[in-house]
């Protein structure tokens, strides 16, 4: 239960397609001090069902080499929303809400159609964070669920009790329609058949790759205050200058985890729940190779993504380069500065740690 005088809690939801590299982002952030990595949160009723059906996929394990019916956390957790909500019920709404493909619909409608079911499930997500921050001693946790209609929810949290951050972390579509194409097989979340005919395979790689960013981006102009776009080749390729810009966007001290990086240390991935199954291991920043999507693609698949997915491409990656990658692409030279995004990007050194006051237009150049 929230109580009147509980702390402000943190939340950054984690925005994007699958295959962008928000599990990568969700662990880093994680690493900084009292901040929890929850994964994909959206995801806790589907992995228990899995641990308890016995399923040895990656959704029924947490981060923490456990299954999540023997984490010390998730397990928590679990029994306190048991005391007070009827687990199977809250399971039916989260499918009936958060399955992305069942969601669309309430993407759009949600505000309008669905208010009393909604709002007795936005109480379920209030009381599921604060039992998790709780149980853990946070003040900030980290959601990659990514499902566009669970960003609606968390935009309904009360501001006096929720300091609320979307990121939205977007990868080359080449690159995560080519990921997606390879690993094609079948999903235990959405119960998708598999495979798919090779140029069906990339139309639907391509239209999730679409959806979700552009639902993440319309997000975005809802809430352009707490709004910020990761685009994930930059990050990768400079994580020193970008967490510096994180923090400045996320008022989250992550000098740890520079810290850790500059030392060549491995992340401790925490108690992440679902994600991509790197997480299993320690998590290590890498280089991405510079967006080899393209050439792996046939002839035919890239006149697929391109006649779908094209414009969107070029929208985030010519016409309208993320804010945060013009603000460290800027920097570049000066390794590890801290990035202040906005206007007072020429004084670096002025950064606070007061909340962002940013205009944090999306697509902003330098
Ligand atoms: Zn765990």
């Amino acid at each position: 239960m929230p109580a009147a005088d509980a702390p402000r809690l943190k939340v950054v939801y984690i925005l994007g397609s699958s295959r962008s590299g928000s599990t990568l982002l969700d662990t880093l952030i994680g690493n900084a001090d009292r901040t929890l990595s929850a994964g994909e949160l959206g995801h806790l009723f589907w992995a228990f069902d899995a641990a308890r059906a016995g399923k040895t996929s990656a959704l029924s394990w947490c981060s923490c080499g456990r299954l999540v019916t023997d984490c010390p956390v998730w397990s928590t957790v679990w029994a306190e929303l048991a005391t007070r909500y009827d687990l199977k019920e809250l399971s039916r709404q989260t499918d009936r809400f958060e399955t992305i493909v069942r969601s669309a619909p309430t993407d759009v409608l949600a505000p309008v159609v669905l208010r009393g079911a909604l709002r007795r499930h936005l109480e379920a997500l209030v009381f599921t964070v604060r039992s998790l921050a709780r149980i853990t001693d946070v003040r900030a946790v980290v959601d990659s669920s990514k499902c566009p209609s669970r960003a609606w929810l968390y935009s309904r949290l009360p501001s006096e009790s929720f300091d609320l951050r979307f990121l939205h972390v977007v990868r080359d579509g080449p690159t995560v329609v080519s990921s997606a194409v390879t690993h094609f097989e079948p999903s235990e979340v959405e119960g998708r058949p598999a495979p798919y005919p090779p140029l069906l395979a990339v139309a639907t790689a391509t239209l999730h790759w679409l959806y979700m960013n552009v639902a993440a981006s319309m997000i975005g102009r809802l809430h352009r205050r707490r709004y910020l776009r990761v685009d994930f080749e930059d990050f990768a390729q400079r994580p020193l200058e970008s967490l510096s810009a994180l923090e400045s966007f996320l008022d989250i001290d992550l000098e740890p985890v520079r810290q850790r990086i500059r030392d060549g240390q491995t992340l401790t991935p925490g108690h992440i729940l679902c994600g991509n199954r790197s997480k299993l291991s320690s998590a290590q920043l890498r280089p991405p190779p510079a967006r080899p999507g393209r050439d792996s693609l046939s002839a035919g698949q890239r006149f697929v993504f391109d006649a779908l997915g094209g414009w969107l491409q070029w929208y985030y990656f010519q016409a309208r380069p993320s804010r945060m990658s013009s603000a460290i692409r800027a920097f570049s030279g000066r390794i590890d500065a801290p990035v202040a995004l906005g206007s007072r990007r020429e004084e670096p050194s002025s950064r606070t740690s007061s909340t962002p006051d940013l205009p944090l237009r999306p697509g902003r150049t330098t």
